[in-house]
């Protein structure tokens, strides 16, 4: 038995929580009790891989989980760290044969967490005496930077404009450069705080951001390039419009090349993955039920996402409401209405006047786009129609780059591990870029590039179709020109499909008279 399983079997049995998701007889209760403990999930779960530690396989975490909902064993500081030890990858989920919905039970382990932490007002019991003055301030400091990072920086546009002006004014003025140079960075980090050791990576994590230093938002509505054929939402997020507003950009004009007209509302906000995801559920909520409200008022026939995480946690926004007796329908109806860009554009008739984009790339699959969506052939699809691209298949293109959300930044040591495994195989690809649609996964990704000092790029798949119509001249038409050159293009293919079956039915007819 391991030091984690003896601990939890000596935790005093106490009752189990009556209110919250890990209750038995809830919903959350059925979904763990799916579990047939096989174990087929192991050998896909990197935390399993890199800690050999039942626990911290996805199995374990099932069996830990439904002790709580019972009342065998108590929320302990061991329960936490397995649960957030967990990136939340959701590898097992695709692995598994009973269709255990893993990503809805980490969720939901990770609320009940949060909500015992409100109730106690503190860190969870069972704290060790000899770290008990340090945990406590660990504890507040923590509670502090959660508070000011889920409830005052992602919902609010206003706030995140003005934190990333500010680290682009960090970047920009020499500060950076004069605390690197310096080694205030190094000296700050050694001091004995709660962030000791661990303000290195989140500094590494920004690569020099572009654009101005306040974006204006995106235009509300652009128009479709030529004939307008559908009418799509934009979900623009929070980070990715301030870290990737480029991507953002290429995305609206793909759309519109595809005979989109992009509504992006200005005043949407965050969708709540990262809240859902480490367990501030609540937060999550309330961010869900504001952006149906504003949705609905557009009469959209699709909403797009490029960001896979967010795509995600928007299409299990029904699950998320499901027992609110106002949005539980709503809620379903925007879900079923969400696509992932790459998912939206092989499901319609692309138009494929592309110029040569001439790169060697490769692929990593976005653990929320492969395994969170099931989204695997699609991107490549849409990767393989551009004309002078050679894709080259990464090894372990699913397994996870540490990334996760926030697990780069709050479990350092395993995401640089697993970042470098990701980095030893793209290296091995000899690729001049690679592309992934997830804007975790293109900065971690982007990091171990720097760290290694690789010549390479770190790309979206939309930004590289976008790269092909702009080579292809389709920006620089007028759109009555557009409208014109794909009426063009129709009539011709629909000329050639005549020819072929006047053809065969002529060769049909000439066939039966010489018999
Ligand atoms: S979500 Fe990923 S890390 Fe967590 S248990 Fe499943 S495979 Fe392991
Ligand atoms: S594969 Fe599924 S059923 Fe089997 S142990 Fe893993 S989660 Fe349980």
């Amino acid at each position: 038995m391991s030091s984690h399983s003896t601990a939890l079997a000596t935790t005093l049995a106490v009752a189990a929580p009556t209110e919250g998701p890990l209750r038995r007889h809830t919903h959350t209760y059925q979904l763990m009790r799916q579990c047939i403990h096989c174990g087929f999930c192991l050998p896909t779960c990197p935390t399993y891989a890199l800690l050999g530690v039942e626990m911290d396989s996805p199995r374990g975490r099932i069996y830990q989980m439904q002790a709580v909902a019972e009342g065998r064993i108590a929320i302990s500081p061991e329960f936490v760290e397995h649960m957030y030890c967990c990136l939340g990858c959701r590898a097992c989920e695709t692995a598994c044969p009973s269709g255990v919905q893993f990503g809805k039970l980490i969720e939901a382990a990770r609320e009940q967490i949060q909500l015992e932490i409100e109730r106690a007002g503190q860190a969870p019991a069972n704290l060790s005496a000899d770290g008990a003055a340090r945990a406590t301030l660990e504890s507040r400091t923590t509670r502090l930077l959660r508070r000011a990072f889920f409830d005052v920086l992602l919902p609010s546009r206003l706030m995140t404009t003005l934190f990333f002006a500010a680290l682009k004014l960090y970047q920009r003025s020499g500060l950076q450069a004069l605390v690197h140079a310096t080694g205030l960075l190094d000296m700050v980090n050694a001091l004995p705080t709660p962030f000791q050791g661990r303000l290195k990576t989140p500094e590494a994590l920004m690569a020099p951001a572009r654009g101005p230093l306040f974006s204006r938002p995106l235009p509300e509505i652009t128009p479709a390039l030529g004939q307008r054929r559908y009418r799509v939402g934009f979900i623009s997020g929070c980070i990715m419009d301030q870290v990737f507003r480029d991507v953002n950009e290429a995305t609206i004009r793909v759309l519109a090349a595809n005979g989109c007209e992009v509504i992006t509302p200005p005043q949407q906000r965050c969708c709540g993955a990262l809240h859902v995801h480490a367990g501030e559920a609540q937060r999550g909520r309330e961010l869900a039920r504001y952006n149906i409200d504003v949705f609905e008022a557009y009469q959209c026939d699709a909403i797009i996402i490029n960001s896979a995480g967010c795509g995600s946690n928007l299409k299990e926004y029904g699950h998320l409401l499901a027992d609110d007796p106002l949005y539980a329908e709503r809620a379903a109806a925007f879900s079923a209405k969400v696509r992932d860009i790459s998912e939206f554009l092989t499901s319609i008739d692309l138009n494929r006047e592309m110029g040569e984009v001439p790169l060697t790339i490769t692929y990593h699959d976005a653990c929320h786009l492969i395994h969170g969506q099931k989204i695997k052939q699609q991107p490549r699809r849409l990767l393989q129609n551009i004309p002078g691209l050679r894709l080259v298949e990464l090894k372990e293109a699913d397994w996870c780059c540490g990334s996760a959300g926030i697990y780069n930044i709050t479990n350092q040591d395993l995401a640089g591990k697993l970042l470098e495994r990701k980095m030893n195989n793209i290296a091995a690809t000899g690729a001049e870029a690679v592309v992934t649609g997830n804007p975790g996964c293109m900065m971690q990704i982007a990091l171990g590039i720097r760290e290694r000092g690789l010549r390479m790029q770190v790309l979206h798949p939309v930004e590289l179709l976008d790269q092909a119509y702009r080579a292809a001249g389709l920006y620089r038409q007028p759109a009555a020109a557009a409208v014109a050159r794909r009426r063009r293009l129709r009539q011709r293919a629909l000329l050639v499909g005549m020819g072929a079956s006047a053809g065969a039915a002529i060769g049909f007819w000439l066939a039966r008279r010489s018999r």
